[in-house]
């Protein structure tokens, strides 16, 4: 069965693009068929899978707007392990030219439907903004990944994201859910910070993953040489969290499937 997983959160740089990124690598690396869907018009997702977003003659733009379908678009990344729906600047365009075409919330959704079967999962790294863009990524979307990073004002955008995937599941997708909240950027001797992490835990208990994302220099490296972190350097210890997140998903994945 596939799972599409949107990787989402209106703030900006908060590492949706890296957990995207080196999820889709840490999945690949375990056997699974991935395909990573760069929903933000400014390709970071696409960039750090080594896609050079300025030659790309079709991207996700063409695919939205039904001028092109996934399969004639999609590619493989350079580093050989998984597909990527590149993005690029041509992508601001298509929230505005969307806005009068018909199902324009589920466009992302059908586009998908004919290529799902080859993968095991989907990845969808969504733009920093509750837009079109990103209610496309909630309505295709099995469930919702939230990175977040342990400041003081971590949490007050959270209610505004956490209404919208309520909107979304009351209208267009009624069984998406929030998998998990994940702390990212995380420096522990930031006594906020370990206060933040606290109250994320009391307030959502099981849905904040136990894996936490360090502070790492060579997580925000590996993009300018166009690969994931856990190619780059495997050994570093944002690559082994990556690693790690990326084991819990499957082991949380397992449990939920025994369950039904
Ligand atoms: P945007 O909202 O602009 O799409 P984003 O939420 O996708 O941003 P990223 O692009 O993943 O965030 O990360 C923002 C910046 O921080 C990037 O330069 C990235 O390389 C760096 N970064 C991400 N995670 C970490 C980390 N754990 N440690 C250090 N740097 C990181
Ligand atoms: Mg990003």
């Amino acid at each position: 069965m596939t799972r599409v997983i949107a990787v989402a959160n209106q703030k900006g740089g908060v590492g949706k693009t890296t957990t995207a990124v080196n999820l889709a690598a840490g999945l690949a690396k375990s056997g699974r068929r991935v395909l990573l869907v760069d929903l933000d018009p400014q390709g970071n997702a696409t960039m750090g899978s080594g896609i050079d977003k300025r030659a790309l003659k079709q991207t996700i733009y063409h695919v939205l707007l039904g001028l092109s379908a996934v399969e004639n678009v999609r590619t493989r990344a350079p580093g050989g392990t998984y597909d990527v729906l590149p993005a690029n600047r041509d992508l601001a365009g298509a929230e505005i030219e969307m806005v009068d075409l018909e199902n324009r919330e589920v466009r992302l959704k059908s586009a998908l439907v004919p290529v799902a079967g080859e993968y095991d999962f989907i990845l969808l790294d969504c733009p920093p903004a509750l837009n079109l863009l990103t209610v496309n990524g909630l309505v295709a979307a099995d469930s919702v990944i939230i990175p977040m990073q342990c400041e003081y004002y971590a949490l007050e955008g959270l209610s505004d994201l956490v209404n919208t995937i309520k909107k979304v599941r009351a209208h267009l997708n009624p069984h998406i859910e929030i998998d998990g909240l994940l702390r990212t950027m995380f420096d522990p001797r930031n006594t906020l910070a370990q206060q933040v992490s606290a109250e994320l835990q009391q307030h959502f208990g099981a849905k904040v993953y136990e894996t936490i994302i360090p502070r790492n220099v060579r997580l925000a490296e590996a993009p300018s040489y166009g690969k994931p972190s856990i190619e780059f350097d495997p050994t570093c210890k944002g690559s082994q969290a990556y690693v790690a997140l990326t084991e819990e998903l499957l082991w949380r994945e397992a449990a939920t499937q025994s369950a039904a």
